[in-house]
């Protein structure tokens, strides 16, 4: 148990795309299994927005972000400052402090690519935010050659090539466990973005 609460974050989604709810909840438990893989707990928090399914959330996300939740924005469209057209998502990581509290999803490519790679919506959102999740807690912008942190998810893959390596999966713990209060910082600078 104290293993446990020792390597947890709380995520703090933000649908502002629409998202069915049944496809949040599947990208939830993903997010959760992946996460829980790695050694990590994820609490997840639907905050209340304006309209879509989310606007029926009673959570309201409106009290002091802590050291160890990371929020998450599920968008649409991809703004056009992306210019990488398969990228699903990105991330701010900090670089001064090598970790990040802001990354955004985007709903329409997740979509897309689902049909095309004949998965579950949900299943590849679920994936997507964990990607991204990991950058945030990794500290990094650099993807691996393999596993959930490559760069390029034009393949179906196999079970591994959605997971986090163990090194990954040691490392995110250890960029938890440096969450500490008093700590964190958001500086809103020397902010960088990564693009899959
Ligand atoms: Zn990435």
């Amino acid at each position: 148990m104290a293993q446990q609460l020792s390597n947890s974050i709380v995520v703090r989604a933000y649908d502002t795309a629409g998202v069915p709810a049944d496809t949040i909840e599947q990208a939830h438990v993903i997010v959760a299994e992946l996460l829980d893989q790695a050694g990590i707990s994820a609490t997840w928090r639907d905050c209340q927005t304006p309209d879509g399914p989310m606007s029926r959330s009673q959570d309201r996300c409106d009290d002091t972000l802590s050291a160890r939740e990371l929020v998450v924005r599920i968008v649409v469209p991809a703004p056009r400052s992306i210019s990488d057209s398969e990228a699903l998502g990105y991330s701010h990581v900090d670089p001064a402090v090598h970790r990040g509290t802001l990354a955004t999803v985007f709903a329409d490519r997740v979509r897309e690519l689902a049909h095309q790679l004949q998965i579950l919506e949900g299943t590849l959102l679920g994936r997507a935010i964990t990607h991204e999740i990991g950058h945030m807690l990794l500290g990094t912008l650099n993807h691996s050659e393999s596993g959930l942190m490559r760069g390029h998810w034009s393949s179906r893959g196999r079970t591994a090539d959605w997971m986090f390596s163990s090194v990954e999966a040691s490392s995110m713990r250890d960029g938890v466990n440096a969450r500490v209060p008093g700590v964190f910082a958001m500086t809103g600078v020397q902010l960088s973005e990564t693009r899959k």
